[in-house]
């Protein structure tokens, strides 16, 4: 039985056992294997909400930990056709890292087990347009300072206007950026990383066909 199938044979919400028994690879397969799903509109609430609140009370074991942008257009669990319990998710504009988002992968990958970290882009960023146009306001300013590099060199390629290709660069350099960040500023993920308890992978979603491009940051 491959681990999607194990997973779609779930009754309840994913508890330990199931969680150890997953390598990195097969993590990302489940997450693969969900949007998929989703695109066929294949998604099933298969496990009842009552099975699922009583797993979530004898605690969580999520196999994945997303870190996905704010935007309406991408919300992680419906598009990876998952269930309470299955993910950590951080959502931040432009799925960027600070200290905070770092600690909260740090945690969902060394004390709650979850053995990939994605970091999910998507097209038509409106934090990237933002950073893009240097827009500064408010608190604005700092986060879309942290988008800055990733636009930076697009900018100097593409010119000013943020075309849907000059944008499209720059969300799949700011995934790639953060990902390399959370291995340079997280000493216990490169190491989870290093030693193969974990993979750190980056994928692009797509608004308008619903797709994950999981080849921005093979890990
Ligand atoms: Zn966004």
């Amino acid at each position: 039985m491959s681990k999607t199938q194990a997973y779609l044979a779930l009754e309840s919400s994913v508890q330990a056992d199931f969680q150890s028994s997953l390598s990195p690879n097969d993590a990302l397969e489940l997450l693969q294997s969900g949007n998929q799903r989703f695109i066929e509109e294949k998604g099933a609430k298969r496990r009842s909400r009552t099975n699922l609140l009583k797993g979530a009370a004898q605690g969580q074991a999520p196999f994945a930990a997303v870190l996905g942008c704010i935007d309406s257009r991408a919300p992680i669990e419906e598009i990876f056709d998952a269930e309470i319990g299955d993910l950590f998710v951080a959502r931040v504009a432009g799925n960027t890292v600070n200290g905070d988002i770092l600690g909260s992968i740090e945690y969902a990958c060394k004390y709650a087990g979850s053995k990939l970290v994605l970091v999910l882009g998507h097209t038509q960023c409106g934090a990237v347009k933002g950073a893009y146009a240097s827009l500064k306001d408010g608190n604005l300013t700092g986060l879309l300072e942290r988008i800055e590099p990733a636009v930076a060199p697009v900018r100097e390629t593409h010119g000013s206007e943020a075309t849907d290709e000059a944008i499209g660069l720059s969300v799949a350099n700011n995934v790639q950026l953060v990902c390399e960040r959370i291995k340079r500023e997280s000493q216990i993920l490169a190491e989870l990383a290093e030693s193969g308890a974990i993979r750190i992978v980056g994928g692009v979603y797509d608004v308008a066909t619903g797709e994950v491009d999981f080849s921005t940051y093979p890990g």
